[in-house]
């Protein structure tokens, strides 16, 4: 008789951010007539930039013509966009080849779906805490084991991230195939400088794993020692994959487009004796499962790479940072500790009082009607800690700090 996928049985039974909404509507509609601010999920709240705005016109024009009409598009994505990324990696000093270069509708969805390529007995090491795509999409996989101990997954290798070791992750004592590296990082708002990511990468070239980069907050990197590739650091060719989204950089979230890049030296062991490019298998696999970020959406992402789109979008990017620098300095003052901000739109605080993050997180919305997202939620090393995210509107954001002020 047909059953789920097991593996699904496994997952914890609502997302995270379910569970904040359902707290949040209830606070609401205990009390409609309280404004309550939120700096929770991780959703930007600046419109689209003109330039972004004019190229999605043109493009949805050049759709309504005989001669502008496009079908299907490649599944690689267009040139013309692939190769402003180039362009873009090249400033940084990174060669890449626009076919090794996949746009996508997400990283999301990228990160999500590349550990299809992988043998389910792989073994996973992710940052503790962490962005939980990275979690869920191994479990469904069947390649997370099972929870135990508290919602831990049995299979799955742990690196915790702590204000003791810098939320610099260690090496695990036994080398994983797969390690996850977000950076800046979500939720933490912390960012490896190159001599953390030059560690990794000679330790995943000795041990043979596989770095999977997400990049999402690359655009937020402000000081100088911090990569904004993993591509700057020589040798990471052969022991990477990166992902790049223009959610957080261009506020594409409602949009959605993104780039996963799989340089051609990357090659796993096909079980037979032979090496199979992941290249070719990512290829092979969007060709069979993807038709193709939207071709006006692909136009909207070349303009963020123009001289003035790329303005434009640095200005709003610019603009969550003073965010987060006020939410930083005035956290300080306040008491709190306070971690992340200046290279990521994210504030990592420390709970006051040693209280729970689940704790602090309802005292906040009950008191404060300010929503922040429970440390907890992105994994044990969460706890004692709350994410706030610069993400607000300045307005919001001030206010944010004056209720906790009141508290
Ligand atoms: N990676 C990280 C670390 C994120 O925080 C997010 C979104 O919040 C994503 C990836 C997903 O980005 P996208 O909107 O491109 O799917």
């Amino acid at each position: 008789m047909l059953a789920v996928n097991p593996h699904y049985l496994s997952l914890q039974k609502s997302y995270l951010f379910t569970d904040i909404a359902r707290k949040v509507q209830a606070v609401r509609e205990a009390d409609p007539g309280r404004r309550i601010i939120s700096l929770g999920i991780g959703d930007v709240t600046k419109p689209l930039v003109p330039a972004v705005v004019e190229a999605l016109r043109k493009a949805s024009l050049e759709m309504g013509e005989a001669e502008g009409f496009r079908g299907y598009g490649p599944e690689h994505g267009y040139a013309f966009l692939r190769e402003a990324l180039a362009r873009d990696y090249r400033e940084l000093g990174v060669k890449l080849d626009i076919d090794e270069i996949f746009i996508g509708d997400g990283a999301k969805s990228d990160i999500g779906n590349f550990q299809e390529l992988f043998a389910e007995d792989a073994v996973v090491a992710i940052t503790d805490p962490v962005y939980p795509v990275y979690v869920d999409s191994n479990a469904m996989a069947g390649r997370a084991g099972l929870p135990v101990d508290g919602g831990r997954f049995s299979k799955l290798v742990y690196l915790p991230c702590t204000k003791e070791n810098g939320f610099v992750p260690d090496f695990p004592r036994t080398a994983p195939d797969i390690v996850y590296l977000c950076c800046p990082n979500n939720p933490t708002g912390t960012a490896l400088d190159r001599s953390a990511l030059e560690a990794w990468v000679t330790y995943a070239r000795m041990h043979g794993c596989l770095i999977l980069f997400d990049a999402a907050y690359e655009a937020y990197v402000t000081e100088p020692g911090i990569p904004r590739s993993i591509y700057e650091i020589d040798g990471a060719r052969e022991v990477a994959v990166e992902f790049r989204s223009y959610s957080k950089t261009a506020g594409f979230t409602g949009l959605r487009c993104s780039c996963t890049v799989v340089p051609m030296e990357l090659a796993l062991p096909d079980g037979r004796g032979w090496k199979v490019g992941l290249n070719g298998l990512w290829n092979r696999r969007q060709c069979t499962k993807y038709n193709g970020c939207p071709y006006i959406v692909q136009r909207a992402a070349e303009a963020v790479h123009t001289p003035e789109g790329r303005r434009q979008v640095q200005a709003v990017v610019a603009g969550y940072l003073d965010n987060a620098s006020t939410l930083v300095s005035s956290l300080r003052e306040l008491g709190y500790e306070v971690f992340g901000g200046v290279n990521a739109p994210y504030i990592w605080t420390a709970t006051p009082h040693g209280m729970d993050s689940w704790s602090f997180f309802d005292l906040l919305l009950q008191q404060a009607q300010l929503v922040c997202t429970p440390g907890r939620g992105f994994g044990f090393a969460g706890e004692g800690y709350v994410r706030l995210t610069a993400f607000g509107t300045p307005e919001d954001t001030i206010e944010a700090v004056a209720r906790m002020k009141a508290l």
